[in-house]
């Protein structure tokens, strides 16, 4: 596998378009007042990166509220986002003060009935807040909006994707030297801190052999790997909260005909889905593109779960690319297609890139090689 070169420093980055997120909020609200509780949907809005806070979103004015252990961050955080003085904050320092704020807030910013994010509060919390104030089911209208990433964001989950691309370039060929499967993640994860990311962007996967790469989501462990396993690694790296996600599948030692020809299956189909993907496509029509070339080869049994999702603030997002999938591709999401196979006894083989959606089909945020599970380059002669 070739290194790939990272060099883009943080600090020249583009910055996130916050400054029209608040003004977006509020025509996907219809401009009526709204209590945002999502703590993703929160940072997407401020810039706020707290574990406890609420956004009061009306006509006119919006409001942070959050508790005495986040006074400065939360002002820091708006300043960053140049929202200081666009969102208010306010701070209470006991919890049932905060949401004490909330409801004066809602309350002062009126507008009839209040929006609520249903599809996060607990029933506990809505009822507390429904016995306060008249609410509605605001649905997912601020999830939806952190599809269609900007320019500022584009440019945090491409260097993410190019520093586990280098990672695991890096990381490679220690997959010679019989390392267990934990060693393996702990490596990328300093690989991937050492060219400048926050962390992993999940818990690195690296599933090996007949058993355990047989399992899509195995949780990494102390296996030793050997010679003649498939090792399935799937690692992405965090940058500003965006994520990255990609795997890929490597042969150790020399590869037996049914690896090579399940890899090429794997590889078709991955070729397939990317393919098929474009704005304006059903993302369930990416999932049978890829079912579409297993199924042809007798082999759709063996592929578990669905073909992709949005990746974002959050590693799955809307949209999901499976047989189910009611979403349309938009121009700017950001997703996955990730086809593999798996047999207990034979393992797992997946391959796993990061797109982003354009009018006319997909640019890759993920550049590994991706043509071959062999380890070593092929030999030259
Ligand atoms: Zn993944
Ligand atoms: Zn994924």
């Amino acid at each position: 596998m070739e290194a790939v070169d990272v060099t883009t420093p943080r600090g020249r980055l583009p910055h996130c378009e916050f400054d029209r997120r608040p003004g977006l909020a509020r025509a996907a609200l219809d401009g009526r007042t709204a209590i945002v509780s999502n703590p993703t949907n929160i940072r997407w809005l401020t810039g706020f990166g707290g574990s406890l806070g609420w956004v009061v979103v009306g006509a006119e004015r919006a409001v942070l509220v959050t508790d005495g252990r986040y006074e400065e961050r939360a002002a820091a955080d708006l300043a960053a986002a140049g929202l200081d003085g666009v969102i208010e904050l306010e701070v209470r320092y006991q919890r049932p003060e905060v949401v004490d704020a909330v409801v004066e807030a809602a309350t002062a910013l009126g507008g009839g009935p209040v929006l609520a994010e249903d599809a996060h509060l607990t029933h506990a919390a809505w009822l507390g807040l429904a016995g306060r104030l008249e609410l509605e089911p605001a649905g997912n209208r601020v999830t939806a909006l952190r599809r269609v990433k900007d320019p500022g964001e584009l440019a945090r989950m491409a260097l993410a994707a190019c520093i586990a691309d280098a990672a695991l370039a890096e990381v490679a060929p220690m997959l010679d030297e019989r390392p267990t499967e934990a060693d393996v993640a702990d490596e990328l994860a300093l690989a991937m801190r050492r060219r400048g990311a926050d962390g992993p962007s999940y818990e690195t996967i690296v599933a090996s052999g007949p058993t355990f790469a047989a399992r899509p989501h195995h949780r990494t462990g102390s296996r030793t790997i050997v010679p003649g396993d498939t090792v399935v690694i799937d690692v992405g790296a965090l940058v500003d909260s965006y994520h990255s996600d990609m795997t890929r599948t490597i042969v150790v030692g020399d590869p037996t005909t049914e690896q090579l020809a399940v890899y090429e299956l794997v590889r078709r189909a991955q070729a397939a889905g990317l393919a098929a993907v474009r704005a304006g496509v059903a993302a369930k029509d990416v999932d049978a593109a890829c079912r579409g070339v297993f199924r042809e080869a007798g082999r759709e049994d063996w592929f578990v779960h669905g073909t992709g999702h949005g990746v974002g603030l959050e590693i799955h997002e809307d949209p999901f690319e499976n047989t189910t999938s009611q979403d349309t591709l938009l121009a700017g999401d950001v997703v996955t297609v990730e086809p593999g196979l798996y047999r207990d006894g034979f393992g797992g083989v997946r391959i796993e890139d990061l797109v982003t959606v354009t009018a006319t089909g997909c640019a890759p945020l993920t550049h590994l090689p991706k043509d071959a599970p062999c380890l070593r380059s092929p030999p030259t002669t």
